[in-house]
């Protein structure tokens, strides 16, 4: 097995991404044009239970008009979770906002919604939740939060599809829901976005500013200064092939979670799994774990064992307050900095088999004890 290397994550197209694919060039269809692109958008909007989706080119720049169209504008903060990615904390700086970061919560690693309170201003615009490794936040807490103060919320759903919260999916618990298909998602369009929402006045709003602000009555008539934020139509084939398969993929992920806890379920006081929240449904995106001050090797040296045995690993997400773009002097979120010095994203794709797992487990084991 040592000759293979084991990637921490790799698409799997098992269905019909080639026939669609080849569709597009077959007819011509290949810039944001075709039927594709109309047909994922509303395959997806049912997948998560939400009136309507609007597809975009990657998943920033659907966070980016998400967040503008919910008016966030120079000088507006917006509370969101330090530990994260980019994407979300960009989102808000390319509107003119701020974001304010909030530690994690010890369990779950997602935004600690019991310190969102203290961090409300009469500047705070938003709550920007994310749903960490494809593990739903506390939707309920935040939204009663969100509601006493009169905030909008805008779920960051990147990492997961098909997550749900209480029995329903994450990207419909708030106003607006962004989603990423990047190469290693749970499902993937080469690169793309979507957003998800049930309020139809933002929904034409979020239509038209995503695609140059033309008059949809009226070719080449430009109401507002927008965007060219489209999908193309050979995103949206390799898309709608995905979405007929992701309840697979998502059963994949939740398989390999299972097994990693078999494998390494003897090391629970050297190593934590990222825990779920009451009432959610995680779709472990990445099976994610924190090494405790048990385990006898630091992070470094557990990457680099398993570095050694062909096994590609990476780092969780370093806390937005530690990097320059967003860097605090004074930033004090313990829980997020100790996932971040100490947290590793193990295999997680779905070609994985349990011999594999547990040959990472038996490696990852091995460095630890
Ligand atoms: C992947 C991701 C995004 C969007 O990334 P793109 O690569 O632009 O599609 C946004 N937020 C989070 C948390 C992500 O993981």
């Amino acid at each position: 097995m040592n000759s293979d290397r084991i990637f921490v994550s790799e698409p799997l197209f098992a269905g019909n991404e080639k026939k669609y694919l080849l569709e597009c060039v077959e007819t011509g269809w290949v810039s944001a044009n075709g039927r594709f692109v109309a047909e994922f958008e509303q395959r997806f909007a049912e997948f998560c239970g939400a009136e309507y989706a609007v597809s975009f080119a990657n998943g920033t720049v659907s966070l980016h008009l998400a967040t503008l169209m919910s008016d966030v504008g120079d000088g507006d903060e917006v509370i969101m979770p330090t530990l994260t990615y980019i994407a979300t904390a960009n989102a808000v700086r390319y509107c003119g906002g701020k974001p304010v970061f909030v530690d994690s919560d010890p369990v779950t690693w997602n935004i600690d919604a019991s310190q969102i309170e203290k961090k409300i201003t009469s500047r705070t615009k938003a709550i920007m939740p994310v749903h960490l490794y494809g593990c739903p936040c506390d939707m309920k807490k935040i939204n009663e939060i969100a509601q006493k103060y009169g905030l909008i919320v805008i779920e960051d759903a990147a990492e997961a599809h098909g997550a749900s919260f209480s029995g329903q999916k994450v990207g419909t618990l708030s106003k607006v829901g962004s989603f990423s298909f990047f190469g290693n998602k749970i499902m993937t369009s080469g690169e793309g976005g979507m957003l998800v929402t049930d309020d139809l006045a933002l929904y034409e709003k979020i239509k038209l500013y995503k695609s140059q602000g033309m008059d949809p009555s009226r070719r080449y008539w430009h109401t507002v200064v927008g965007y060219n934020y489209r999908m193309t139509n050979m995103q949206a084939a390799i898309g709608l092939a995905q979405l007929e398969q992701v309840d697979d993929r998502i059963a994949d992920r939740r398989r390999i979670r299972r097994l990693y806890e078999k494998y390494l379920g003897h090391l629970r006081d050297a190593i934590q799994f990222q825990g779920e929240q009451n009432g959610a449904e995680s779709v472990y995106w990445m099976t994610t774990i924190v090494l405790t001050e048990n385990a006898k090797a630091s992070r470094a040296e557990v990457m680099q064992r398993m570095e050694e045995a062909n096994i590609e690993t990476r780092p969780i997400f370093y806390p937005m307050h530690i990097m320059p773009p967003y860097f605090e002097a004074d930033g004090h979120y313990p829980v997020a900095e100790y996932s971040g010095e100490r947290g590793i994203c193990l295999p997680s794709h779905s070609r994985l088999t349990e011999e594999m797992i547990s040959y990472v487990a038996g490696v990852v084991s091995k460095a630890i004890r």
